[in-house]
């Protein structure tokens, strides 16, 4: 099985993967967290050049999406893949999602593109489950700042309240446009809470 979490800043994603990898491991299921952009050796240094000042040299969304496709690529062939073909659950931290998000509605990177780059690296392997934490953008804000505390933000967190709120349109939208695939998780609670809801979801889609 292959869940991705998707959502903006600050909604917990981190947090909740790790606990529903917990809850997954007890029920008796093996499974594998893993992160985009990232989540091998070679995405992971993709990842850097990406979130680091130097991506700021990179000339436009156009590129960086095509470094993201790198970084999917590489990611998917090394890691989700044999992962899914040796029965693990594979629960990654972002996926083909958060390109729509970013590069596509935020960064106006054409759908073709993006269609076309989907084919390439994902080739069908889309997740069975997608849990989408949605969580309103002044509180995304607030968290992510909280987050970061005194250390530096990464090239996308230091976006403002407009920036967010596009976001959580562009997750909310992709939820509505895939019922079937996402599920919409009020983010806006305390963890237990939103770990609850994510098991609910879970179990009804993927274990009953
Ligand atoms: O979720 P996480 O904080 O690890 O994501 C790393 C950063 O990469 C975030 O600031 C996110 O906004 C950015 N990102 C992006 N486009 C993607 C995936 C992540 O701009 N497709």
């Amino acid at each position: 099985r292959f869940i991705s979490f998707e959502g903006g800043e600050g909604a917990g994603k981190s947090t909740q993967i790790k606990l529903l990898s917990e809850r997954l491991q007890a029920a008796g299921f093996r499974t594998l967290v893993t992160r985009e952009p990232g989540g091998s050796p070679g995405a992971e240094i993709i990842r850097h050049l990406l979130l680091s000042g130097i991506g700021g040299l990179i000339g436009g969304a156009k590129a960086e999406t095509l470094l993201f496709a790198a970084a999917r690529d590489d990611h998917v062939q090394t890691v989700i893949a044999p992962a899914l073909a040796d029965g693990q659950w594979v629960l990654c931290d972002r996926f083909s999602d958060s390109t729509r998000a970013y590069q596509g509605r935020l960064g106006a990177v054409p759908p073709a593109l993006l269609n076309a780059l989907e084919r390439v690296t994902i080739d069908g392997l889309k997740p069975d489950l997608t849990l989408i934490l949605d969580l309103p953008a002044e509180i995304s804000l607030k968290r992510a700042a909280a987050r970061r505390g005194d250390s530096a933000p990464d090239r996308f967190e230091s976006e403002g309240l407009e920036f967010h709120r596009g976001l959580r349109d562009a997750f909310r939208q992709i939820a509505a446009d895939e019922p079937k695939r996402c599920a919409l998780i009020d983010a806006d609670a305390d963890i237990d809470t939103v770990a609850a809801r994510i098991w609910g979801a879970v179990r009804q889609r993927l274990l009953l």
